[in-house]
């Protein structure tokens, strides 16, 4: 199973990931979680990274398709594998579209996880309390922020792989258990 989870930031990408990740078997690629560990163990990457996760913008497409590009590589994503927090640009889908090509395999669905964005700032507020404030990205202003350049610069994937017949909605603002549940029954089986 090769799939996307897209969804505006806090809308349970990385939750239902991890659970997906136990159901079907497969990694979890999340170019978020890579980029952080970078930055805690100050690699060059991380070092360069840094300043624009904090603030809340994206990182080059060049870097984030280096990266997938050679995490896809890894033999534990021969079976499938889950894709949360890329592509977020037309241009890392194009990029994602090329690998998977030269690969010789296809995704399988793009679910998207839809999200209110006045619940998604409680949501992440919370996150961010919980955490002890692990992630600096996790504040109401830089979380605003990433909601704006979810608007401008990742919602248009929505159109682009609705018009490939890959899109499968689900709504993000039930329970976990629910949205867990509408993503299995919008998988093939
Ligand atoms: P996430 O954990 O997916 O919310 O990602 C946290 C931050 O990492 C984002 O706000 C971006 O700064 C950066 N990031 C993660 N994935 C990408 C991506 N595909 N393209 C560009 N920046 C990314």
């Amino acid at each position: 199973m090769r799939l996307i989870l897209l969804g505006p930031p806090g809308a349970g990408k990385g939750t239902q990931a991890k659970i997906l990740v136990e159901a079907y078997g497969i990694p979890q690629l999340s170019t978020g979680d890579i980029l952080r560990a970078a930055i805690a163990a100050k690699t060059p990457l991380g070092l360069e990274a840094k300043a624009i996760v904090d603030r809340g913008d994206l990182v080059s497409n060049e870097i984030v398709n280096g990266i997938v590009s050679e995490r896809l590589d890894a033999d534990d994503c021969k079976p499938g594998f889950i894709l949360d927090g890329f592509p977020r640009t037309i241009a890392q889908a194009e990029a994602l579209a090329g690998m998977l090509k030269d690969k010789g395999v296809a995704l399988d669905a793009v679910i998207e996880i839809k999200a209110n964005a006045d619940e998604l700032v409680r949501r992440v507020i919370q996150r961010g309390k919980e955490s002890g404030g692990a992630r600096a990205d996790d504040n109401e202003e830089v979380l605003r922020k990433r909601l704006d350049v979810y608007q401008e610069q990742t919602a248009p994937l929505v159109a682009f792989y609705a018009e490939k017949g890959l899109l499968r909605p689900v709504d993000g603002m039930e329970p976990v258990d629910a949205v867990t549940a509408a993503i299995k029954a919008a998988l093939p089986n």
